[in-house]
């Protein structure tokens, strides 16, 4: 006991001595690390697709592999949380409205409704609200109804009371109002149709309530202005929503600087619980963006905004997206074009100029066209991204562009309920194949990036937008063999859309996308390995919890409240 209480003294001695001398010879050990996650990781990482734990420091993976590996990194102070389920890399959105999201939260969702009962829920609505007060609701698709045709005020009028009443569709590019909402805004029959508009007549001209595209502008006067403090309380409920269902980025199609100010507040207080991908949208919000630059980077990837959104043409749907032929079921129309030609010429050039990506809305073929000559005459090259949101009908000719200019294809694979329901009647059968080719756009080696464009879709989740690609049905799992199934991708290819996809599209793959020491600590923990069910039980996989940057913003089992733990994340 002695002797090895003396070798011991003379040992300290010694390291005492070499380390006041010079420079110890050995590294220092690493800062351990913050958390350990111990559980089943799918990584998505060819050279090392399986993990049974990842370490942390700062928000950053740091070690990622076997199990005694990664525990070797724990200190007295690191947290150790077991993951009960596989986890995936963090989901993203590559096209979501967050405002639009917070919003529908507090108005009528009319999803998947027949007439009567959007009607009925309306009544109900207005039973409850008080004197004279708006009622808002959203989400209807005649595509649901028997006969699928248009609604009119009428409908509205006969339940309506007092109350003027706006129901935007499902595809958001159109609303229904009531007779009270069309004389407030003075729409009648001898208003003209806005520029990028259309108001809906009857054979005598008569506004038939329907007011599509730039035609909703008309009411926007009358409309009750939400605070700034409405404002930033839907954006923390969608922030949320996303959470929840599994998300860890979102990219915002369209945002004003208001919503960029709340974001920045959001992250000033430790508050942002989703990255957020912003695109700024409109002409204040570019204008300050063309005179200040980017930021491609604020909070440690929590918010970046360094894109423009612009809108080319309508929906299909409502019959405004942008047509080279007329509509099979409206021979006189070809949809609406939005942004001229010119316009969008120069403010390709000048985004370039300041190092923008410019993602342009583009549904229709006619406009999937207008944005690759404008990206193309403009110069654009490969590494500046460019993108098309939606690019729902897309010609052969044009899917050799998008591969031959290095253009990424931000798609909506949830869009297959929607397009299931009419885009047939819309396009006719000669065009149908041009129709959501996700397959195609994959096989050509087009660059895709998955999003929702929820709530102008059926569902924001995105385990439905993983249903949706390898089973071509809709979030609800119609039709049983899939719409046009050969469009179907597989598992691993629809991950990667969801995940890398997303990642580069926002110029952010380097931090993002899969799961690697060096990355961002961003995953999503889900019920069963998504490789190993039936394709038809995917849409059943639920989300059990979602990290970002290492910290826990949802768990199934606590159900955890998002905010809260993000409080000391700056
Ligand atoms: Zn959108």
């Amino acid at each position: 006991m002695a002797g090895r209480e003396v070798t011991r003294l003379i040992l300290i001695a010694v390291v005492v001595l070499l380390a006041s001398v010079s420079p110890l010879p050995f590294k220092a050990q690493p800062a351990p690390a913050d958390t350990i996650f111990i559980g089943q990781f799918l990584t998505l990482d060819h050279a090392h697709p399986h993990a049974e734990a990842m370490a942390v420091s700062a928000g950053r993976i740091v070690a990622i592999g076997s199990r005694s590996e990664v525990e070797s990194l724990a200190g007295k102070t690191t947290r150790k949380i077991t993951i009960n389920g596989v986890a995936l890399p963090g989901f993203a959105d590559a096209h979501v409205h967050v405002e639009g999201l917070g919003e529908q939260l507090e108005k009528l969702d009319l999803r998947g409704l027949t007439k009567s009962e959007v009607l009925a829920k309306v009544a109900a609505a207005v039973r409850a609200a008080p004197a004279g007060a708006w009622i808002s609701g959203e989400g209807w698709d005649e595509g649901f109804w028997q006969p699928t045709v248009f609604p009119t005020a009428k409908d509205l009028d006969a339940v309506s009371g007092d109350h003027p009443i706006v129901l935007a569709r499902i595809d958001q590019h159109s609303v229904w109002v009531n007779s009270k909402v069309l004389s407030l805004a003075k729409i009648t029959r001898d208003t003209p149709d806005p520029d990028g508009g259309l108001i809906r007549r009857d054979a005598n001209r008569e506004p038939t309530g329907i007011l599509v595209d730039h035609a909703s502008r008309l009411i926007r006067g009358v409309l009750p202005k939400p605070s700034h403090a409405d404002r930033e309380r839907v954006i923390r409920a969608a922030l949320q929503q996303y959470s929840r269902w599994g998300l860890t980025s979102v990219h915002d199609a369209g945002v004003d600087l208001e919503t960029i100010s709340i974001y920045k507040d959001l992250l000033q207080r430790g508050e942002l619980s989703v990255r957020v991908y912003a695109m700024a949208r409109g002409e204040e919000a570019m204008k300050h963006y063309l005179a200040s630059g980017p930021e491609p980077d604020l909070g440690n990837g929590m918010l970046a905004v360094r894109s423009f959104k612009l809108i080319l043409d309508g929906a299909l749907g409502s019959r405004g997206a942008e047509l080279t032929d007329p509509y099979s079921d409206a021979p006189g129309e070809h949809g609406l074009q939005l942004v001229k030609d010119a316009d969008l010429l120069q403010i390709v050039r000048a985004a370039r100029e300041k190092g923008i990506q410019v993602n342009t809305h583009a549904i229709g073929d006619r406009a999937v066209t207008r944005a690759l000559d404008a990206f193309e005459k403009g110069g654009v090259t490969r590494d500046e991204r460019f993108r098309v949101e939606h690019a729902s009908i897309v010609t052969n000719d044009d899917l050799a562009r998008f591969t031959h200019l290095g253009i990424i294809a931000s798609l909506q694979p949830v869009f297959v309920g929607e397009y299931s329901r009419w885009s047939e009647d819309r396009v006719g059968p000669s065009r149908i194949h041009w129709v959501l080719r996700t397959r195609d756009f994959l096989n050509a080696g087009v660059s895709i990036a998955s999003g929702s464009d929820y709530p102008a879709s059926d569902s924001g989740m995105p385990i439905a937008t993983l249903h949706c690609l390898v089973t071509r049905q809709s979030a609800a799992g119609k039709p049983a063999a899939g719409w046009y199934n050969d469009q179907r991708v597989d598992v691993d290819q629809a991950l990667r859309t969801m995940t890398a996809g997303p990642a580069f599209a926002a110029f952010q793959e380097k931090n993002l996308g899969a799961l690697t020491a060096g990355r961002y600590a961003d995953f999503t923990v889900v019920s069963a390995n998504p490789y190993q069910i039936p394709i038809n039980d995917l849409r059943t996989l639920t989300v059990r919890m979602t990290v970002v940057a290492g910290r826990v913003t949802f768990d199934a089992g606590e159900n955890t409240n998002a905010s809260m733990l993000l409080l000391d994340q700056r």
